[in-house]
């Protein structure tokens, strides 16, 4: 069965503030989050040195780079690096306009969840505003295919994920992970997943200059003997998958509205997702835009004409 889906725009009712260290830059920011009107969307605000306020929507067409990260702008200039985590957190939660102040090139990486985010952004609260919200509902399969790796919108009636991964490594192993988005399920079933990676891999990209930030204290790390190493173990029994159903989610957020259907991916990343959402967006006789019907029952569509945020419109 399909969620039950918010009629209305929402906001933060006031503000909040996080400090950490991003996860490839190893330098400190600290990150304000805003209410913003409706239809403003979700905007990044880069506080850069010297230099003049930069602003980034947070949409696909201004993603520069999807190699070890979401990255916002220009991977050879001004950007904003790592916003998948958060971004999770804003669909996850449902906010749909907000400003995010930040200091510095990176969003932090904190414990390599969302949970941060998701305090936050509870601290804050969240209004409802009188603005009806939009959503793209898919209508027919879009499937994108790399390699062995694909992935894949379908029709649905609500917002569902379904992730799958397969690693050579038998910490991870073949795992999946598949639940219909709502705020609850966010918070209880995805919000605390962390990133992971393998020591032989952290300690190459520690030699090239990258993952500077990375530690135990931010990342699920596997180690020569196929084991985690982080005392403590595993958050979740398949908290692998679930990580990457959490980045999928941050990365879909791009879209710069929730959507209705079904996102399926097998061995995928931030690459495939993004290739993905920008495949479907590319098609429009794919997806049509829908808002609540003024007087219809509670989560009916009706197709409207009038995108205002979304990627395919700027
Ligand atoms: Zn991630």
């Amino acid at each position: 069965m399909g969620i039950s889906l918010q009629d209305y725009q929402t906001t933060l009712k006031s503000r909040a503030t996080l400090t950490g260290i991003g996860v490839h830059s190893g330098n400190t920011v600290t990150i304000h989050f805003l209410p913003a009107d409706a239809d403003a969307g979700i905007v990044f605000h880069l506080i850069d040195d010297d230099q003049p306020v930069r602003e980034f929507r947070a949409l696909v067409s201004e993603v520069g780079a999807t190699d070890l990260c979401t990255m916002l702008g220009d991977p050879a200039g001004q950007h904003i690096a790592t916003v998948e985590h958060l971004m999770a957190a804003v669909l996850g939660l449902g906010i749909d306009n907000m400003v995010v102040e930040i200091d510095g090139r990176e969003v932090p990486i904190l414990d390599g969840s969302s949970i941060e985010f998701v305090e936050a952004i509870d601290q804050a609260g969240i209004e409802v505003l009188p603005v009806k919200r939009r959503f793209i509902r898919i209508l027919k399969p879009v499937r994108i295919e790399s390699g062995a790796s694909w992935a894949e919108f379908r029709p649905y009636s609500g917002t569902r994920f379904e992730i799958e991964i397969d690693f050579e490594s038998p910490a991870i192993g073949r795992q999946g992970f598949a639940t219909d988005l709502t705020a609850d399920v966010f918070r209880s079933e995805i919000a605390r997943a962390r990133t992971f990676g393998f020591m032989k891999d952290v300690e190459r990209l520690w030699a090239a200059g990258y993952a500077l930030g990375s530690s135990l204290d931010n990342s699920l790390v596997i180690g020569d003997d196929h084991r985690v190493i982080n005392v403590g173990g595993l958050r979740y029994p398949n908290e692998f998958a679930r990580h990457k159903t959490l980045d999928a989610m941050g990365d879909l957020a791009l879209a710069g509205v929730r959507f209705i259907g079904c996102f399926r991916s097998y061995r995928g990343g931030h690459r495939l997702n993004a290739t993905a959402l920008r495949r479907l967006l590319s098609d429009r006789a794919a997806f049509e835009v829908v808002e609540a019907t003024r007087r219809g029952r509670a989560g009916e569509m009706s197709a409207i004409s009038a995108p205002v945020y979304a990627p395919w419109t700027i």
